[in-house]
C-alpha cells in the first residue's frame, strides 16, 4: 500500500518564486545526515523538511518554503524538524502551509527519518490539524480541537480534506 502524496496547495506566487530557489538536500543515509548537519550554522535546527514520493528526506534552511525544498513536487510529508546530538530528532511537526499534510503522514516521515539514520520520538511532537472550510474555501489550522473556521466561523469537517484547488 502506498502512502498518499500531498500536492502543493499554497499561493501560486510562492510556488513561482520557489522555482528559482535551491531544492532541499536529499538525505538518504546516516552518513549524509551527519554531513549535512555538520554544514549547518546551527546543527540543532529547526529545519524545513519534505519527504518525496521516493521516500527520501529532504532538508533545507528553516526559511526555505516547503515547495522549494521539494522542488515543486508532491510529497509524502512535510514540516519542521529539530535535532539533538547523535542524529536524534527532538522536535518534528507536519507544519507546512504549502502542503497542509494530514497527521496521518507520520509513518512516511518516520520511515524517511529512519532511512537517514535518525532516531525519532515515535510521532509528531507538534501535530498540526489542517482542514479546508467547505463554506469559504480557506484552509484553517484546528487549534485545541476547536473545529471552527477562523475566517468565517463555519464548522470544519472531521476528516482531512485539503485537496488542491482546481487547476
Ligand atoms: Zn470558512
Amino acid at each position: 500500500m502506498s502512502a498518499p502524496a500531498y500536492r502543493y496547495v499554497g499561493p501560486p506566487d510562492i510556488r513561482a518564486a520557489a522555482r528559482t530557489a535551491p531544492p532541499g538536500t536529499p538525505v538518504g543515509s546516516a552518513a549524509e545526515l551527519t554531513d549535512w548537519l555538520a554544514q549547518q550554522p546551527d546543527p540543532a535546527g529547526p529545519f524545513t523538511y519534505t519527504v518525496g514520493t521516493d521516500g527520501v528526506l529532504r532538508l533545507a534552511d528553516r526559511r526555505s518554503e516547503h515547495v522549494a525544498c521539494a522542488g515543486g513536487a508532491a510529497v509524502l510529508g512535510a514540516g519542521e524538524v529539530a535535532f539533538a546530538a547523535g542524529r536524534r530528532v527532538v522536535e518534528v511537526s507536519n507544519l507546512s502551509t504549502g502542503y497542509c499534510p494530514d497527521t496521518a503522514c507520520w509513518p512516511a516521515v518516520a520511515a524517511a527519518l529512519e532511512r537517514a539514520g535518525a532516531s525519532h520520538p515515535g510521532g509528531f511532537t507538534h501535530p498540526v490539524v489542517f482542514r479546508r472550510c467547505v463554506e469559504c474555501g480557506e484552509v484553517s489550522l484546528v487549534r485545541e480541537g476547536f473545529f471552527v473556521c477562523v475566517f468565517c466561523e463555519a464548522d470544519l469537517p472531521g476528516h482531512w480534506n485539503v485537496t488542491p484547488p482546481q487547476l
